[in-house]
């Protein structure tokens, strides 16, 4: 079969590797239909993300078509159209059994911190992803379902993690009614905790970022006011500027630990004399909120990192909330909102590119070219 395949920081190739075949009774198969490149799958390609084995295949959002079953799979057969979740889970261990899919403790035997997910290097249970013509799904009875007649393949993609994750990150955010929510980051998960912030009754929504066609989007697809921190010297002072000097109530955290390379890093080190390798967007939003708020982290964090403003978070009184979406947990009420039309999903999605170049859109993703805000990875009609 045709997959993407990582050849080292940069290095994205297509390559013919051998077809996934069932290992275990609970496998399915699965033939990828679509699938698309996250924001997360950036920090993979750039090298930072320990353990990424050269001659793996990211993609942990993909949707197919099942293709065959182990012996002991009940709730799929060949031919269903299904939507994956991002995380790899078992559905019956402790943590399953308290809907925290993302910190199942049956499926990585790699790290006692981090779960399972398709296509995320061997820091997290080294699964194959979805950028390939077919999957290995283990516990394919609890982790996948059957996307519903009436939804679009591309809104099924967007379920596998950019909405749940950006959903979640609004929840996290425990708003209440007429809380001023600022959202860190307008890339794809920003956009989608920032139209989910006025589902839980947010009376502003500010999204912060610099690139302007994305703060454009935020605007059009999310409502949104918005903040491009490159026009202020410091933008926790401005966001404290128009909160009545208070902070806001809650500031979810859409960036995670790479922020945007370069830039972010150069702004910081110049401006708030951080230390490199420190979580920007995190003590932005420890500095942002007001005393007693609350900080929803949904940007991805690996294991390590330095000089996180905690001192702060504690005098503060905050409350930190994150966790990686646990996403099949949250497609019940999705597909709600989506069928009452409070979400077009693939609203956000800007490239559509064929499996054959998907080095093209890791490197328009990686270098923000384009435009883009969410790349769509299509397979070739067999
Ligand atoms: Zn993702
Ligand atoms: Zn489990």
């Amino acid at each position: 079969m045709r997959a993407m395949v990582y050849r080292g920081p940069y290095k994205i190739r297509v390559e013919e590797k051998p077809k996934p075949r069932v290992e275990h009774p609970n496998d399915a198969i699965i033939r990828v239909v679509m699938g698309a490149v996250c924001g997360s799958d950036l920090h993979l390609y750039h090298g930072m993300m320990p353990d990424t084995r050269v001659g793996t295949t990211f993609g942990h959002e993909f949707i197919g078509v099942v293709d065959e079953v182990g012996p002991s799979v009940q709730n799929l057969k060949p031919g269903d159209r299904v939507m994956v979740p991002f995380n790899v889970f078992c559905g019956s261990c402790y943590f399953c059994a308290r809907g925290l899919y993302g910190n199942c403790h049956n499926v990585n035997a790699n790290a006692t911190a981090a779960g399972g997910m398709y296509g995320y290097s061997h820091t997290a249970g080294g699964y194959d992803g979805g950028q390939a013509e077919y999957v290995r799904v283990p516990f394919a009875d609890v982790g996948p379902m059957v996307i519903p007649d009436w939804l679009d393949d591309e809104d099924a993609v967007m379920l596998t993690d950019a909405l749940p994750t950006g959903y979640f990150g609004a929840q996290l955010g425990s708003i209440a009614e007429g809380d001023a929510v600022v959202v860190l980051g307008a890339g794809p998960v920003g956009l989608f905790a920032a139209r989910s912030a006025w589902l839980m009754g947010a009376g502003r929504v500010i999204v912060v970022d610099h690139l302007d066609y994305r703060l454009e989007m935020a605007r059009t697809f999310a409502h949104a006011e918005t903040v491009n921190f490159a026009e202020h010297d410091d933008v926790v002072v401005h966001l404290k500027r128009t909160t009545d000097h208070l902070g806001a109530d809650v500031v979810i955290d859409a960036v995670g630990a790479e922020a945007d390379g370069n830039f972010l890093q150069h702004v910081t080190a110049a401006k708030l004399k951080l230390q490199g390798g420190s979580p920007i967007a995190l003590n932005w939003a420890i500095d942002a909120v007001r005393k007693g708020g609350t900080v929803s982290v949904m940007g991805a964090y690996g294991p390590m990192f330095s000089a996180v403003k905690f001192g702060d978070a504690f005098n503060k009184g905050l409350t930190l909330r994150m966790n990686q979406c646990p996403v099949r947990r949250q497609w019940p009420r999705l597909l709600e909102h989506i069928q009452a039309g409070h979400f077009k999903p693939n609203d956000i999605v800007t490239h559509r590119i064929p499996l054959e170049h998907v080095g093209e859109a890791y490197h328009l993703f990686s270098a923000k070219l384009d435009n883009i805000v969410k790349p769509l990875i299509v397979m070739d009609p067999a």
